[in-house]
């Protein structure tokens, strides 16, 4: 039996529950932007695979490092205990953070990163003695799948079966050009003191589609819900550690976020690790006598070592000046490409933020998320040993930094083959 058939006999997969699904395909290694295959194939991984793998796969100065942490402290208990690599880790991480930023709370992913942040913010209103419950968040928002994220989350398609039991939020618009003006006047109405939290993807929807927006219709937004001291939460799970052009969405804004939400790339893809942090003001509404005061939140893996060694060795990678060289690269490979992609009468919607390159394929003249091109634009693409996983109709480029200017040139190639066909 093939790996592919054994898997089919035993493993249930995320997202891909339907009878249609096409068989896993096997993965045996990993190397750069490359993931090799089974059958000898090699596929180059446009997506960074789930938007994690910053520096590619199997980095060796990565691997060295973890190994290292391995056969130093492979784990401990994190209640009541420490170690250097959390540590070190968060000395690292609040000076590039907003200003404001002032503790990092560990976790495992990016779910439990906003599961972290929605608590504190809640708790925090509950602690000072004014509890609030209400929770802002955007049309579209994907902030993950455990009970916390999937309710500020803002696709009810995709938590209908659970929807009762999901805390109440109002959504808003996303600012997107054009409709900054309307979605603020809906604003003025939806923030009040009631309000507990806003959380946004700060200028990058990621799974709602790459719907991308303008830093000053956040600013405004984020001005409008602090006029009534409503916490905001800027979940970077996706768009961190350099994705957007600069190491964080939040440095393209005025307004500093109270919580952020960070994790995929912090490890740079090799270990799953997530990170809640928050100002001193948060911070101190926690800090009492009163037990009862305490964020009961703690997993067993909390700030595993490993995890944060992988992290402290990607950040090494991601802030040498180099990286920041091969970040400018793709970015103005990807503005060139998107002037191609405005010849084609099937691509619509062309958008850019730094390494993030998104379009809509249009089908029958229409621009629909649910539609059948997705199955079709996935497959050609794989068939071209090409990784590109579309958001419904929307195709993405988020690949990983050392990705070359060939290997590129090779994606953008298929993507044009793709329209070529889909032009017919
Ligand atoms: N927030 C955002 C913005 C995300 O893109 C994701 C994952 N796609 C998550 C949260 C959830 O992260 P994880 O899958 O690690 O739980």
């Amino acid at each position: 039996n093939t790996l592919s058939q054994r898997d089919q006999a035993v493993i249930w997969h995320p997202f891909t529950q339907m009878q249609t699904a096409p068989a896993p395909i096997p993965v045996v290694r990993g190397e750069g932007s490359v993931l090799y295959l089974e059958d000898g194939r090699e596929m180059l991984d446009m997506i960074s695979s789930w938007w994690v793998n910053l520096h590619g796969h199997s980095h060796p100065y990565i691997a060295d490092r973890v190994a290292a942490q391995l056969r130093t402290l492979e784990h401990t208990i994190f209640a009541d205990f420490t170690h250097e690599p959390a540590v070190q880790l968060a000395e690292r991480l609040l000076p590039i953070l907003p200003t404001n930023q002032r503790r990092i709370f560990y976790s495992d992913n990016g779910s439990t990163a906003v599961e972290v942040a929605l608590k504190m913010a809640f708790q925090y209103w509950h602690n000072i003695g004014q509890p609030r419950l209400k929770v802002v968040a955007f049309e579209d928002a994907y902030h993950g799948d455990t009970f916390g994220a999937m309710a500020v989350g803002g696709r009810s398609a995709f938590t209908a079966p659970f929807a009762p039991f999901l805390f109440n939020v109002t959504y808003l618009p996303v600012p997107v050009p054009g409709r900054e003006a309307e979605v603020l006047e809906l604003a003025q109405t939806l923030f009040t003191d009631e309000v507990a939290a806003f959380i946004v993807e700060p200028l990058v929807q990621g799974a709602g589609g790459m719907n991308m927006y303008e830093p000053a219709a956040l600013n405004e937004l984020f001005a409008l819900a602090r006029t009534h001291g409503t916490l905001l939460i800027a979940d970077e799970v996706m768009t961190g550690f350099g994705r957007t052009g600069k190491l964080f969405a939040s440095h393209y804004l005025t307004e500093q976020p109270d919580l952020m939400c960070l994790s995929k790339g912090i490890t740079g893809g090799t270990m799953a690790l997530g990170v809640t942090t928050c100002t001193a003001a948060i911070y101190d509404a926690f800090l009492s006598t009163d037990k009862m005061k305490t964020l009961f939140h703690g997993h067993s893996f909390t700030a595993n070592p490993i995890a944060c060694a992988a992290a402290l060795a990607s950040m090494d990678l991601l802030l040498d000046e180099d990286r920041l060289a091969d970040i400018q690269r793709i970015i103005t490979r990807h503005t060139a490409f998107a002037d191609r992609l405005r010849q084609s009468p099937v691509v619509g919607n062309i958008r850019q933020r730094g390494t993030l390159l998104a379009f809509d394929l249009i089908t029958n003249g229409q621009t629909s998320y649910f539609n059948n091109i997705r199955d079709v634009a996935y497959q050609f693409l794989l068939e071209k040993g090409v990784l590109m996983r579309p958001l419904g109709n929307v195709l993405y480029f988020m690949p990983p930094y050392c990705t070359t200017n060939t290997q590129l040139q090779v994606a953008y190639d298929a993507v044009l083959a793709l329209l070529t066909k889909l032009e017919d």
